[in-house]
């Protein structure tokens, strides 16, 4: 039974306590920019690297963890009905991405976003690393010390051979997919409904009684 049901309307951030053993929701049609910190010492939060190397791979799914700098196990994933792949490469957008990069990353990226019915990049004033700071904030988490999230309904198509990245056509289905979450210790979470340059939709977070 949901305990509790929250929106984030699109580029905007959220933060969540998630006691240990509940099980949290993500759920969307466009990138949730993912933060784990241990809620009893928010020095410790979610790594990136840690994540793919105790696991020996790049894409989480079901049955795999999230793991800390510290090497502890934070969450684990005990569903995802998402057919492409979650990304951990990349890593926040943000008003110095946007402001610096915006014709670069067109160029990088522009012909998956042309494919996909955008012919410009419509630059956001602010992006997820803004929106992770602002939720985080009265956690004493400064904004240097958000770290890069798991992005959660990104697929990025990633070359094994020279290791270039883009895009892929993958989204969500319509009416939006779901990761769940489990809980392995009291966590902090922050949550950015990412702006995808202009294409990002709200998501619904559901926090679950054990
Ligand atoms: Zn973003």
């Amino acid at each position: 039974m949901a305990s509790s049901e929250t929106v984030i309307p699109k580029n905007s951030g959220k933060a969540f306590i998630v006691k240990k053993g509940r099980i949290m929701r993500v759920h969307g049609e466009s990138t949730a920019d993912f933060v784990v910190f241990n809620a009893r010492d928010v020095d410790e939060r979610f790594d990136q690297a840690r994540t793919k190397v105790d696991q020996g791979k790049i894409y989480v799914t079901t049955g795999d963890l999230l793991i800390s700098k510290f090497n502890t196990v934070m969450m684990t994933i005990v569903e995802d009905t998402y057919e492409g792949t979650h990304d951990m490469e990349k890593g926040m957008c943000s008003t110095s991405f946007y402001k610096k990069w915006g014709d670069q990353i067109f160029e990088i990226y522009g012909e998956t976003w042309k494919k996909l019915g955008r012919e410009k990049v419509v630059a956001p004033k602010h992006g997820c690393w803004e929106n992770l700071a602002a939720a985080l904030k009265s956690y004493k988490i400064k904004k240097a010390d958000v770290p890069s999230p798991l992005n959660i309904f990104q697929t990025m198509v990633i070359d094994g051979v020279t290791g270039s990245m883009r895009y892929a056509m993958t989204r969500p289905r319509p009416g939006g997919d779901h990761m769940d979450l489990r809980a392995e210790m009291d966590c902090l979470v922050g949550i950015s409904a990412c702006p995808e340059g202009g294409r990002g939709k709200p998501l619904t977070i559901t926090i679950y009684d054990k």
